[in-house]
C-alpha cells in the first residue's frame, strides 16, 4: 500500500507549465495544480468530502479563488477547469466520465471551461490510499506543507498556511450560525469567542450562500465562473447599521439573510424590491415606471422567493416586515 511518503513525492513532482511567464512568487511555474490540491485539502479538513469523489462545486471554486488571489496579481485570472482536467497525468487523480462520455473523455486533450468539464466528467476519484490519508489531519498537514514549500516563494508560505486555517475557521463559524438558526437559538457572539474578524465577516456570507445553494433568491441565477467566483452574495435583510433594531435574533443569524445576485442585492437594499410576509417578491412602483430597468426584474413581481431547501432556515418574517416598513418604497 502506497504510504504518505509516496504521495509527498507525488505532490512535490506535479507536472506544471513553465512557459507562461510565471514569476518568482510561484517559482516560475503555473500554480493551478497546487492551488487546486490546497483547495481539496481544505474540503477534507471541513469534512465536506465523505465519498471518494471530488466534484466541481461552488465551494471548491471559491476556495480555489481564495488561494489564487493570494499569489497572483488581479489581472491574471485563474481557471479551475485546467488543473481539474490535467491533474489526471499525476496518476492519483482519476476523472470519472459522465455516462456515455467515456470515449470522448479518452480522446479529449484540452478542456478550457467548467461547462465543458461538466459535460465530460462527474468529477475526480482519488487513489483509495490517498483518499484515506486525506481523512487524517496529520497527513493533510504534511501534504499541505509540501505543496506550499515546493510551489511558492518563501515569503508566501505563512500567508498560505494561515489562509487554510482561516478557510477552516470560517467554515466552522458558518456551520455554527446554521446550527443555531436551526435550533432557533439567539446568541450574541461574546468577547471570549475565538473567531477572528476575518472569520466573522466571511462566516455569515458562507452560511447564507450555502443554505441557498449559491442561487439568487429572487431571479434564480446560479453561476460559477472558471476562476471560481459565484454570482451571489449574502444580503442582510436588517442591515448591520440597524442591528440594534433586531429583537429576537442577531443580524448575522442566517434568518436575517438571503443569497442575492449583484443586481437583486442592490435593488433590495434600495427598497425597489421587497418580500412580503408570505415570501412573495414585491415590486416598488418606482421600478414599474423607471426606464431602462432590465425586464427580468419586472417579471419577479408576486413570485415566491427561492428559499433554502430547509424550511426552518427561511428568512424571519419579522426581518422582512422590518425591511418592508423601513426600506421598501411602495412608490
Ligand atoms: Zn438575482
Amino acid at each position: 500500500m502506497p504510504s504518505l511518503s509516496y504521495y509527498l513525492h507525488k505532490f512535490s513532482h506535479l507536472r506544471t507549465d513553465r512557459t507562461g511567464g510565471w514569476t518568482a512568487a510561484t517559482r516560475g511555474q503555473a500554480p493551478h495544480k497546487p492551488i487546486l490540491l490546497l483547495s481539496v485539502l481544505d474540503l477534507f479538513a471541513q469534512g465536506r468530502i465523505t465519498a471518494n469523489l471530488i466534484e466541481i462545486t461552488p465551494e471548491l471554486g471559491e476556495l480555489f479563488a481564495s488561494y489564487w488571489s493570494k499569489v497572483m496579481p488581479l489581472e491574471r485570472r485563474g481557471n479551475l477547469a485546467l488543473p481539474f482536467f490535467h491533474l489526471r497525468s499525476s496518476g492519483f487523480w482519476h476523472l470519472l466520465p459522465q455516462p456515455g462520455q467515456e470515449a470522448a473523455l479518452q480522446t479529449t486533450h484540452q478542456v478550457d471551461t467548467l461547462n465543458q468539464l461538466g459535460r465530460l466528467t462527474l468529477g475526480a476519484r482519488l487513489d483509495d490510499d490517498l483518499f484515506q490519508l486525506l481523512e487524517t489531519t496529520e497527513s493533510r498537514n504534511a501534504l499541505r506543507t509540501t505543496l506550499v514549500q515546493t510551489y511558492f516563494a518563501p515569503e508566501l508560505h505563512s500567508n498560505l498556511l494561515a489562509l487554510g486555517e482561516i478557510n477552516l475557521q470560517t467554515f466552522v463559524y458558518s456551520q455554527h450560525l446554521i446550527e443555531q438558526a436551526r435550533k432557533q437559538v439567539m446568541e450574541t457572539p461574546g468577547e471570549d469567542d475565538a473567531y477572528q474578524p476575518a472569520v466573522r465577516d466571511q462566516g455569515f456570507r458562507k452560511a447564507v450562500v450555502r443554505i441557498y445553494d449559491h442561487r439568487c433568491a429572487f431571479c434564480g441565477v446560479r453561476m460559477l465562473t472558471t476562476d471560481g467566483h459565484t454570482a451571489v452574495d449574502a444580503a442582510h435583510i436588517i442591515p448591520w447599521s440597524r442591528s440594534h433594531e433586531t429583537v429576537n435574533f442577531t443580524v448575522d443569524d442566517p434568518h436575517n439573510g438571503m443569497a442575492l445576485c449583484g443586481l437583486c442585492h442592490w435593488t433590495f437594499d434600495q427598497g425597489l424590491l421587497g418580500v412580503s410576509a408570505r415570501y412573495l417578491v414585491l415590486l416598488s412602483g418606482e421600478l414599474r415606471i423607471t426606464q431602462n430597468v432590465p425586464g427580468h426584474l419586472q417579471t419577479l413581481d408576486g413570485r415566491s422567493i427561492i428559499g433554502p431547501a430547509e424550511k426552518a432556515l427561511w428568512p424571519h418574517v419579522e426581518a422582512l416586515v422590518w425591511h418592508h416598513q423601513n426600506v421598501f418604497r411602495p412608490g
